[in-house]
């Protein structure tokens, strides 16, 4: 049986309490601090975190100031707002929790999940006025696209963006498009295969979504990349794949596309700076982005758990580097690892490459087992980071006062087309 482990907030507040310069430990003491602290900075974040030191768009949302009750409740006295708040909607409300955010806000979820999984629970619950996503902005704009009219859909802090999200912006993708299809031209081979389609991961902005949508395109999740890719290469001669460099590379390298015909596409250079050539012989062309938090994965701390434990079974998301992924026992998404640990006899032991709550949360629901984190350095995704138990209590209790705040909505021209990328991916079929 292996020991509780704290949740991350606690294990933070300890770490920086014990040493008000934690850096070793924590990748960032600030995040011992309330978010609200970084919602007041002059210009945009995304605040401490994985992603602290990733450029963020000028024009990215910023959270208004949170009303200072919630700033200075105490932990129990948030519980209490919150628990009130919910008895007092009902099933009016449905709160969903992403598997990333904080034990202390996944408490008070109704579901937990991966994005796709939480936008299609709030699906069973038509009867719900309010959708509150704590999630990221791209999670949320999916979750309105899904849900019905009368429903909104609410992120409690409008900074919990995605910095992955934000390295494929729709113009990027518009100007790279016209190049590739100067290039490709738009008649189809002999097949009947266009030149090229648009494949976009799940984290991105629904303007991409619709952008698939209306270029014979699809959406994909890190689950069925793959069934996505085929889906693709049945009707196109080659993919665009934005934005995640490494989850399109992981999987089509497995599905046997040679790695000298994936060429990165990087925004704003010219041919995304590859050769005419280059992008002729391509079979997948991959955008420049990528996830700060699966990026901080290496082999190194992978040889270091085979080192340290013999019989560990290393499971790491397809979100991180190429080499990451070879060097893994298995790669997939958090619904896999998740499965996989379930699966598994009691005694096992598992080092896991993915977000850090995620993982101490699984350590602690499978004592059973063995399970850490393969970064020993504490450093939580920081855009999911942005939502705290004082953001949720607010956005309840303005619903019972009958206000909706922090409301994400997607406009038809872009809701309907992304809503036929995200059908052909429900439709597709290993
Ligand atoms: S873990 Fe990575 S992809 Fe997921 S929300 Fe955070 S930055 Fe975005």
């Amino acid at each position: 049986m292996s020991t509780p482990t704290l949740s991350v907030d606690s294990e933070i507040q300890l770490i920086t309490a014990q040493s008000p310069d934690a850096t070793g430990a924590v990748c960032a003491p600030e995040l011992a601090d309330g978010p609200w602290v970084f919602d007041l900075e002059p210009a945009p974040s995304y605040g401490p975190g994985a992603s602290m030191a990733d450029p963020i768009p000028a024009g990215a949302p910023r959270q208004g100031q949170l009303p200072d009750e919630y700033k200075t409740a105490s932990k129990d006295e948030l519980d209490a707002r919150i628990l009130a708040a919910k008895a007092t909607l009902g099933d009016r409300v449905v709160v969903l929790g992403h598997f990333y955010q904080r034990d202390e806000v996944v408490k008070y979820a109704d579901f937990v999940g991966d994005s796709f999984q939480l936008a299609n629970a709030a699906l069973t619950v038509p009867q719900a006025e309010a959708i509150v996503f704590c999630g990221v902005h791209f999670m949320a704009e999916t979750a309105d696209i899904l849900a019905g009219p009368t429903q909104s859909v609410i992120l409690p802090n409008l900074a919990a963006g995605c910095s992955m999200a934000d390295m494929a912006d729709i113009d990027s993708v518009e100007e790279a498009w016209a190049q590739l299809t100067e290039i490709y031209g738009t008649e189809p081979d002999a097949d009947g295969r266009v030149p090229i389609i648009p494949v976009t991961y799940m984290n991105s902005a629904a303007d991409l979504k619709g952008f698939c949508g209306r270029h014979g395109g699809i959406v994909c999740t890190s689950s069925n990349a793959a069934t996505v890719l085929e889906w693709a290469f049945e009707r196109g001669q080659r993919v665009l794949f934005f934005p995640d460099q490494h989850l399109g590379r992981n999987t089509a390298k497995a599905m046997g596309v040679p790695l000298e015909r994936m060429p990165m596409w990087k925004p704003r250079k010219a041919l995304g700076g590859n050769t005419p050539e280059e992008l002729l012989d391509a079979q997948v062309v991959l955008w420049h982005g990528f996830c700060s938090v699966h990026k901080r994965f290496s082999v190194a701390q992978i040889d270091r758990a085979r080192a340290e434990h013999p019989d560990v079974r290393v499971i790491v998301h397809p979100e991180c580097p190429m080499p990451v992924v070879d060097a893994a026992d298995a790669a997939g998404s958090t619904d896999f690892i998740v499965k996989a640990i379930q699966a598994a006899p009691a005694g096992s032991t598992f080092a896991i490459g993915t977000e850090i709550n995620l993982v101490q949360r699984l350590a602690n629901e499978y004592p059973q087992h063995t399970i850490f984190c393969l970064d020993d350095v504490i450093c939580p995704c920081s855009t999911m980071y942005r939502i705290h138990p004082g953001y949720l209590a607010w956005v309840l209790e303005e619903l019972v006062a009958g206000r909706v705040v922090n409301q994400i909505t997607v406009g038809d021209d872009v809701a309907v087309p992304a809503r036929v990328a995200l059908e052909r991916m429900l439709a597709a079929r290993p």
